[in-house]
């Protein structure tokens, strides 16, 4: 890819303008990101864990399907789409396929930044509660930190179909909200700053808690890794 190419790919990645205009702003590298200048292509991150390291909340067999098999798929739908509407303003490839090559890039590009902020926003021996700034912001949007965690865990429990539920910062009111996530890209607000994330496909989950989703819900709240958070929401809010 030229680096005109490379820039126009990623003008035309407005479609996932949801969680992308954010990423500058969790602190993140774009290696950290599954991003790799050089080739400028997505790459899958290696998980920050072994596979059963979070047993057993969830179980090791999930978070190898989860990672090796649907996230790879993520990061290969991302790149065939960029690749494509690349072809698209060749003349390579047909512009009446353009709206499906867009929903491509928002679908496979969002399910690709999700999955890496939610591998990276769990951990095995994590402390129960954030501390610090971004508990003190939760007392102060929420209420409490249970109040919180009520409104968040029922948001992701009762998300229709497949998504996620998020906690993320609103940088226009300067506060901090819960947002439902369907498939990966749809329900979210412009310019919020995705801080944590809970997959709630029942891919993430089925193996071990079949219809259970309120229950795995649950555990994913005992494996959060608070401190990453509080880092992800200092470098949003500026603070
Ligand atoms: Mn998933």
């Amino acid at each position: 890819m030229t680096d005109i190419d490379r820039r126009t790919a990623l003008l035309g990645m407005g479609a996932i303008a949801a969680s992308v205009p954010a990423l500058s702003a969790l602190g993140m590298t774009r290696q950290d990101l599954g991003y790799n200048a050089e080739t400028g292509e997505y790459t899958l991150p290696p998980l920050p864990y072994a596979y059963d390291a979070l047993e057993p909340f969830i179980d090791t067999e999930t978070m190898k399907i989860h990672h090796d098999k649907h996230h790879a798929g993520y990061v290969k739908g991302l790149n065939n789409a960029v690749a494509q509407l690349s072809a698209i303003r060749a003349k390579d490839a047909d512009i009446g396929l353009i709206k499906h090559w867009e929903r491509e890039l928002a679908f496979h590009g969002s399910g690709h930044v999700n999955h890496v902020l939610f591998w990276t926003g769990m951990g095995p021996d994590t402390p129960k509660a954030p501390t610090g700034p971004l508990a003190e912001a939760i007392s102060r949007d929420f209420g409490s930190f249970d109040a919180f965690t009520t409104q968040y865990t029922a948001a992701a429990t009762k998300v229709e179909g497949s998504g996620w539920g998020w906690l993320a910062y609103e940088p226009l009111a300067g506060r901090l909200i819960v947002l439902q996530g369907e498939k990966h890209q749809n329900l979210t607000m412009t310019g919020s700053v995705p801080l944590l994330g809970v997959d709630v496909w029942e891919h993430a989950y089925y193996l071990k808690y079949q219809n259970r989703r309120a229950d795995y819900v649950q555990s994913f709240m005992k494996i959060v890794n608070w401190p990453e958070i509080e880092r992800r929401f200092a470098a949003a809010s500026g603070g």
